[in-house]
């Protein structure tokens, strides 16, 4: 079946960034003089706890390094000094394409694409345009400002809208299984997970179709 659209996620589906968080946070440390009170695996373990009730990922990463430094007896504003320290280091140009991007969208050269991201729209065009890829996508929706953030359905409808494309006919690609496939599913399109690993065995909630590499996305399009 020719879908009516393609919609991905940005961030660790279609690109990373060269450096690892680990990497930012020692350079953080170092520049700021704090003690290293929080590793980068405990930062990733908890700042799911703090996506809710947070309106950016400076935002987000300020209230978790404060409340990681406050448990363990650091004045909050030493964590607020990190996440600042943190985002100064981020470049955001320094991305690279994930393996088989290139040959997903040349299969899906007649097909409308889009990208459904959660991240600020001027982040968002650095990744895009320093990828070459600027004018790839027919449609940007940066859902958390242009709508509500996935998984809400919204930025899922707005990105089908824009290209006149039906959700029952369409897929969503993405990492994420609590952004991007329960978005997706609530939105009524064919959700696709990409996972980082090995992934869950039996994913909750549960994809339309599990894809262990990106480029195997033009043999789902040939199954239907
Ligand atoms: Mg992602």
């Amino acid at each position: 079946m020719e879908p009516d659209a393609v919609l991905f996620d940005l961030d660790d589906t279609l690109c990373r960034y060269r450096r690892s968080g680990a990497s930012l946070l020692v350079t953080a440390f170092e520049s700021t003089g704090l003690d290293p009170f929080v590793s980068s695996e405990e930062y990733y373990g908890r700042y799911p706890e703090f996506i809710d009730g947070s309106d950016s990922m400076v935002d987000l990463r300020e209230r978790c390094f404060a409340t990681i430094a406050a448990e363990k007896g650091y004045d909050p504003e030493d964590g607020r000094r990190i996440a600042r320290a943190y985002a100064d280091e981020r470049d955001h140009r320094n991305v690279e394409r994930v393996p088989g991007v290139d040959r997903v969208l040349s299969a899906l050269s007649e097909v409308p694409v889009g990208v459904v991201t959660n991240g600020a729209p001027g982040m968002q065009a650095q990744k895009l345009d320093a990828l070459g890829l600027a004018d790839a996508f027919d449609v940007v929706v940066h859902a958390g400002y242009d709508a509500p953030a996935k998984p809400s359905p919204e930025p899922f409808d707005a990105a089908l809208s824009a290209m006149s494309a039906r959700a029952e006919r369409s897929y969503h690609v993405g990492n994420s299984l609590r952004t991007d496939v329960a978005g997706a599913n609530a939105a009524g399109l064919r959700s696709v997970w990409v996972p980082e690993g090995p992934g869950d065995r039996s994913p909750d909630p549960k994809p339309a179709h599990v894809l262990p590499e990106l480029d195997r996305m033009p043999d789902v399009l040939s199954l239907e």
